[in-house]
């Protein structure tokens, strides 16, 4: 199986994992993208040879250039470079793994390329689900889930011929670095502490939302997006050993469920070889070394993230745009030390508030919703 990837998100924790799985199976990589780590890009260019290279930041695009004039690569930057390695010709498959709602265009345009997409970049989905999916059925091509919880029910799925028959949806959630603290004693917690996380090394956005369990709310909206089912559908269970990615159960009570060593690699690589399997570089899974794992309701007063989530998602339309851009926002302030732990559910909360569910049409609402949402927590933040 030769596969021609282009890769958004390169320099980041499932874009270098991604770029693992290409190198083991020799995959070929057709076009890199990344915001400003143009050491690692280079690098990465020099052993992968793409043709195109997309840096979003304009500054780092020219330090790129200089630094690979030796190359045939051709660079290019901001959201219309970014755009453009999303739908490059040789693409067999876009996978995107770039953080936050900078993705939403360049999916939008693969998929009017008519490009499958692996996707990893959750918050697309989030803010663009309607839309997404609609583009994608008119051009006749696929997201595949690169989120383990979700790679998980897609893997549980394979084979069953009526979606009907499904009657849940079971997403686990490792329950972060805070599992067991009370609401009063996450009042003061730090960065440091809630960049810790029990069992996966993943990018500072995702941890945070991890830490805040917005993660988990983020992943129902996806959940509810890749597979068209309800909120009401979608359980969350805290399973803390994260061997278990996910579950399905159907409508006679048998539960299916898909279970891996925490490592990336596997879902990144099922996404991009999907319905194919290959070897894997990870650990195998040992049931007897672990010998028990755990399962626990999740905690929805000390973590309200869950709940707002699937208040957004109900409510609808641009409201969770409006809810992913506050979290976006409140997140970078809260590791810049801005605003504690439990500011960021009550600025998304407000935020979600001031937004009328209208159903977007465009982007261009979603970006606007997404733009109104930031800076009204800006703005709302003593600084
Ligand atoms: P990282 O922070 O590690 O990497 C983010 C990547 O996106 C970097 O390559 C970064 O480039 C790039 N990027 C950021 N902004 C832009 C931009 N404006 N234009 C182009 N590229 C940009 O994140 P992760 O890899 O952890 O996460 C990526 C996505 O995958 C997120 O949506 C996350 O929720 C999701 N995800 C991650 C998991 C994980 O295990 N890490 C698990 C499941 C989902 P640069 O390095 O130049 O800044
Ligand atoms: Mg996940």
């Amino acid at each position: 199986m030769i596969k021609n990837i282009s890769l958004l998100g390169s320099t980041g924790s499932i874009g270098t994992q991604t770029l693992e799985v290409a190198r083991m199976h020799g995959f070929s990589i057709c076009a890199l993208a990344a915001h400003s780590n143009v050491k690692l890009l280079e690098e990465q260019i020099r052993e992968f040879k793409p043709a195109l290279a997309a840096v979003y930041d304009e500054d780092a695009a020219r330090d790129l250039k200089t630094r690979v004039h030796d190359l045939p690569v051709r660079v290019v930057s901001g959201m219309d470079g970014l755009c453009e390695a999303a739908s490059i010709k040789e693409a067999d498959i876009v996978c995107n793994a770039v953080v936050g709602m900078v993705g939403l265009l360049p999916t939008m345009a693969a998929v009017s390329a008519k490009k499958d997409v692996a996707l990893a970049n959750k918050e697309t989905l989030v803010a663009g689900g309607s839309l997404v999916m609609q583009a994608a059925q008119e051009n006749g091509v696929r997201i595949l889930p690169v989120d383990s919880e979700h790679s998980a029910i897609f893997q549980c799925l394979q084979g069953c011929p009526h979606p009907s028959a499904v009657a849940k949806l079971i997403l686990t959630a490792s329950g972060g670095p805070f599992f067991g603290k009370s609401r009063e004693e996450l009042e003061n917690v730090t960065p440091q502490q809630a960049l810790r996380h029990p069992n996966w090394s993943m990018g500072a956005k995702v941890t945070i939302d991890s830490a805040t369990m917005m993660n988990k709310g983020l992943e129902i909206i996806e959940a509810s997006w890749l597979f068209s089912m309800p909120v009401s559908q979608i359980d969350v269970v805290v399973h803390r050993e994260s061997i278990v990615h996910s579950l399905i159960e159907y409508q006679d009570y048998s539960v299916l469920a898909q279970l891996g060593v925490p490592d990336m690699r596997i879902p990144i690589q099922y996404a991009i070889t999907w319905p194919e399997r290959l070897p894997s570089p990870v650990k195998r899974l040992s049931l007897t070394e672990l010998g028990t794992l755990s399962f626990y309701p999740p905690d929805e007063h000390a973590f309200p993230c869950l709940g707002l989530a699937k208040q957004a998602i109900q409510q609808g339309g641009l409201v969770p745009a409006a809810m992913n851009g506050a979290n976006e926002e409140a997140v970078k302030l809260f590791l810049s030390e801005k605003i504690s732990f439990l500011q960021i559910p009550e600025l998304v909360e407000a935020a979600m508030k001031r937004q009328a569910p209208e159903r977007p049409t465009t982007p261009q609402q979603v970006l606007a919703a997404d733009q109104n949402a930031r800076n009204f927590v800006l703005e709302n933040t003593r600084l």
